[in-house]
């Protein structure tokens, strides 16, 4: 026996403006979009928006229900949206926001892992990687070259066959 490790590489941006003209749009829709997610129950709204590979965005926010675990993440709710909308379209970069009626929210948040799980299954499914930027309200922005970095040792469908 020997350790391992696995080390995930990420950058952080501490102002928006020094990123490109097309992440600062990504981000100003992600931001602006937080507040449309349905979260009667948390006070947490998450906007999940994709920029596609063709340009176009998609996005999903948060939908709660009385019956909590009913409940949708934002980004379950937008990659759902891609696979009935655009379902040949890899995502080139996604960014997660969010507003909490509760906590501050000037730092980036991160998905659940069970979204972690999905994003990977949707990166598998295109050879491109999904770049992902995360961020609140305000404040800095984590940008991971591919959602699979947040997952290590993830389970794909390769663990299924030979
Ligand atoms: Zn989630």
């Amino acid at each position: 026996m020997h350790s391992a490790s696995f080390h995930i590489a990420y950058n952080k941006s501490a102002d928006i403006k020094e990123m490109s003209k097309e992440d600062q749009d990504l981000i100003h829709r992600a931001r602006s979009l937080a507040p449309d997610a349905y979260a009667p129950y948390s006070g947490f709204h998450v906007a999940s928006v994709a920029l596609m590979k063709d340009g176009s965005y998609i996005h999903g926010t948060n939908q709660e229900n009385a019956s909590y675990p009913i409940g949708l993440c934002a980004e379950r709710v937008m990659l759902a949206a891609i696979s009935s909308i655009a379902p040949q379209l890899p995502i080139k970069t996604l960014c997660i926001s969010y507003l909490s009626e509760k906590v501050p929210t000037d730092i980036p948040i991160a998905p659940c892992g069970i979204c972690r799980q999905s994003l990977v299954e949707f990166e598998s499914r295109f050879s491109d990687p999904i770049r992902l930027l995360l961020t609140g309200q305000t404040g800095e922005v984590y940008e991971f070259r591919s959602v699979t970095d947040l997952l290590p040792m993830a389970f794909k469908k390769n663990n299924l066959k030979k």
